[in-house]
């Protein structure tokens, strides 16, 4: 299986997962980078997953829908009000995704049902996350609270640390530099970013991440860590907890410029 990620927007990406025939598509927000990569790679649409009812992540799917050899396969989270109409998904649920087994995760932080989507046989197993973790981030809190956030990135940071992270932003570098606000002196960090700084200068994708290199770089993942604890209680944080810690750090970095 071919993994691509199509930019969309100005900081999207289209998740697309092929094997030369046929393609799913992830969070299409727009039909018109899909389309042209069908086109391209001479794929024919086989279905799609949605993570959560934003308009930059279902935007698509009505245009794409058409494209489709069986309607039936756009998957969304039950909770959610997407596009209808389409297979509704919560935590455990099972589906087939090319011949390969993925899992659906509740992760509501972001929005309230917000799902992502894990293939975990693999030997470097792939997650769709959407907007619940980005590479060095997390989405804000939108419509869950704090506690749900920080224990739905507590699961998948629980993931095994091969799992490719295939996140719908490219918010990495803008990430990197709070990242090191939190942890100044955290190595990992430094080579992380440095590394980034070059894809992002060669037009590359910083995406995918993996679990491991989050669980080192990202501030986000890592509220136990004495230094990011001693960060956070400097931003004001209520307690030593994980979600003190978190729910901290998510306000320094709503007003970090
Ligand atoms: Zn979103
Ligand atoms: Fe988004």
């Amino acid at each position: 299986m071919d993994l691509v990620a199509l930019p969309a927007f100005s900081d999207n990406y289209i998740w697309l997962l092929h094997d030369g025939v046929r393609a799913w598509v992830v969070d299409p927000g727009d039909a018109a980078p899909v389309r042209a990569a069908l086109v391209a790679r001479g794929l024919g649409l086989a279905g799609i997953l949605v993570t959560h009812h934003h308009p930059d992540h279902v935007g698509g799917i009505d245009a794409l829908r058409a494209l489709l050899a069986d309607g039936n396969q756009v998957h969304g989270p039950a909770r959610e009000r997407i596009p209808q109409p389409f297979a509704p998904h919560a935590d455990g649920d099972v589906l087939d995704v090319l011949d390969q087994r993925f899992e659906v995760i509740d992760v509501p932080g972001h929005t309230a049902g917000h799902v992502a989507y894990l293939q975990r046989d693999a030997a470097a197993p792939l997650l769709f996350c959407g907007d619940t973790l980005f590479s060095a981030g997390c989405g804000r809190v939108f419509e869950g609270t704090s506690a749900q956030m920080a224990a739905s990135l507590a699961r998948l940071a629980a993931l095994p640390p091969a799992t490719r992270v295939c996140c719908t932003h490219e918010y990495t570098l803008a990430n990197l530099r709070f990242a090191t606000a939190v942890e100044p002196d955290n190595g990992a960090l430094a080579a992380y970013r440095e590394r980034c700084e070059a894809l992002r200068a060669a037009g590359a994708p910083t995406l995918p991440s993996t679990i491991a290199l989050e669980l080192d770089i990202n501030p986000f993942l890592r509220c136990s860590v004495p230094a990011v604890v001693a960060a956070a209680q400097a931003q004001g944080a209520q307690g030593h907890d994980a979600v003190s810690v978190f729910t901290a750090l998510r306000e320094w970095k709503n007003r970090f410029r």
